[in-house]
């Protein structure tokens, strides 16, 4: 299963220990912050998967870092869910409409918190997701990280697997290749596009054997999409 970071920004030592705890166990990579400042450096070097932010922080509010998150094109889709006390029921509202996926009233169950993050992940995120897919005669296990081809064992390599998984949970829809290296190979990767085609010709050598190649696609002058549909 693919590593998701969540980064959490709780002021309160008690409350974040105990998301960290929570989400740890559940199997996620977690990195605690205390205040909107301490989450510059992080943000910097890569982007987390979810993020779960306290609405009330000191300093910079978990509002106003919602707020500049989404006016940067490198930040703008982070899933985000908000922390909220239960008093706050009108600045909810509010959160949403700023740009926030979802929120969650403290106190919550540790099971609520785990169950809201993998929500918004398959909601966001679902080559995240450790679901198996089923689809075009192609059974795909991101657990085992396994593929069955028209009922045969398929082996890829870690880049093939991660771009079929994402081909497999976003089927139909075309991709250029650069949003291709955001949305599988991640932030701040700095590859020239053609690297995509290496993996795209790599990844259908792979699924030949199990006559299954036609469903990676190339959709001239736009990129890539995977479809059982007749090729464009
Ligand atoms: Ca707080």
């Amino acid at each position: 299963m693919s590593t998701i970071n969540v980064l959490v920004v709780e002021d309160e030592e008690a409350i974040l220990t105990l998301i960290q705890f929570t989400l740890e166990q559940a199997g996620f990579n977690v990195t605690g912050c205390t205040s909107v400042e301490a989450t510059k450096p992080y943000l910097l070097e890569k982007l987390p998967d979810v993020v779960l932010l306290d609405w009330m922080l000191p300093g910079t509010s978990g509002i106003q870092l919602t707020k500049q998150l989404r006016q940067d094109a490198r930040t703008k889709d982070l899933p985000i869910i908000l922390l909220t006390a239960r008093s706050d029921d009108v600045d909810k509202e509010m959160g949403l409409n700023l740009g926030a996926d979802d929120y969650l009233t403290k106190p919550f169950s540790p099971r609520e918190l785990v169950a809201r993050v993998n929500a918004l992940l398959r909601r966001r995120a679902p080559q995240k997701t450790s679901e198996v897919i089923d689809l075009a005669g192609i059974a795909l296990d991101p657990n085992e990280r396994t593929v069955i081809g028209n009922g045969q064992a398929i082996h890829f390599g870690p880049t093939e697997f991660k771009l079929l998984h994402f081909f497999m949970t976003h089927a139909d829809r075309v991709y250029t290749r650069r949003q291709l290296l955001d949305l599988v190979w991640g932030d701040h990767v700095f590859v020239e596009e053609r690297t995509v085609d290496v993996h795209i010709r790599r990844l259908r050598r792979a699924l030949a054997p199990a006559q299954l190649e036609n469903l990676v696609q190339t959709v001239r002058g736009a990129g890539y999409r995977f479809s059982q549909k007749e090729s464009a």
